[in-house]
């Protein structure tokens, strides 16, 4: 079980508030994608709800509970950003696995993860290959494999495939869908791509200026675009 809830999150950046009261929740094991212009505030809010960044006030609950005391890895959440930030030294395997080295866990037992994960994202060919040997593609199922080897309650992911290929884009899209069938975790998506939004999103968060336009299915966005900026973002005819 992993409900995300914020309550009237704001943060400002010294006099600046760059997010404007958020209230939203996003359900257990909800695809949930937030979707908007460039400095439209999806980073920093991500990073508040990971915990790397603390809100200015509000409140976030994971199940129920207040989560504002606990730090990042605490908080039983993996993030994917778009820079694939892997040890260049290490393997795919040692990369895959280093959250659980770091962990202390017996090397059975991260053996065993690693292959299980590597398996999962087709990268069992690739284990003892270093980051340099790899495609963009290939680079960014290594993070992901970082992050769904600690079977992390939540998964956030901002803009994770903005430096790969079109065609490389369209494949991970459906990738990245699979993986959630799979995992049935709660997801946490950014993008500033609308077909992202569009073709993988359970629910989406239409974010302007640090606040919400308009929550909704992908259908109901298009369908009822709740201002001419959701139409004009989404691409609806309306
Ligand atoms: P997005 O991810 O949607 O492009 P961000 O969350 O990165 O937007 O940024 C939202 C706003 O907050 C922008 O105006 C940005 O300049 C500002 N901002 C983000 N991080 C900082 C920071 N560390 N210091 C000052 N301003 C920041
Ligand atoms: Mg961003």
């Amino acid at each position: 079980m992993a409900r995300v809830e914020l309550h009237d999150i704001r943060k400002s950046f010294g006099k600046v508030e760059v997010i404007h009261g958020i209230d939203l929740t996003i359900e257990d094991g909800e695809f949930c994608v937030f979707v908007g212009p460039s400095g439209c505030g999806k980073s920093t809010l991500l990073r508040i709800i990971s915990g790397l960044e603390e809100q200015t006030s509000g409140r976030i609950e994971i199940d129920g509970r207040d989560v504002g005391n606990l730090e990042p890895v605490e908080r039983d959440i993996a993030m994917v950003f778009q820079s694939y930030a892997l040890y260049p030294h290490l393997t795919v395997g040692e990369n895959i696995g280093f959250g659980l080295s770091l962990a202390r866990k017996p090397k059975a037992e991260i053996a065993e993860a690693v292959n299980r994960v590597a398996e999962t994202l087709q990268l069992g060919h690739l284990l003892d290959r270093r980051p340099k040997e790899l495609s963009g593609g290939q680079r960014q199922r290594v993070a992901i494999g970082r992050a769904i080897v600690r079977d992390p309650k939540v998964f956030l992911f901002d803009e994770p495939l903005s430096n790969l290929d079109a065609a490389l884009r369209s494949q991970m899209r459906i990738e990245l869908t699979d993986l959630h069938a799979q995992l049935g975790s709660t997801m946490i998506y950014v993008t500033h791509d609308q077909v992202e939004a569009m073709t993988m999103a359970d629910k989406i968060v239409v974010l302007k200026d640090g606040a919400i336009e308009q929550v909704g299915t992908p259908m109901e966005l298009y369908d009822k675009p709740a201002t001419p900026f959701v139409a004009g973002f989404i691409g609806s005819p309306k």
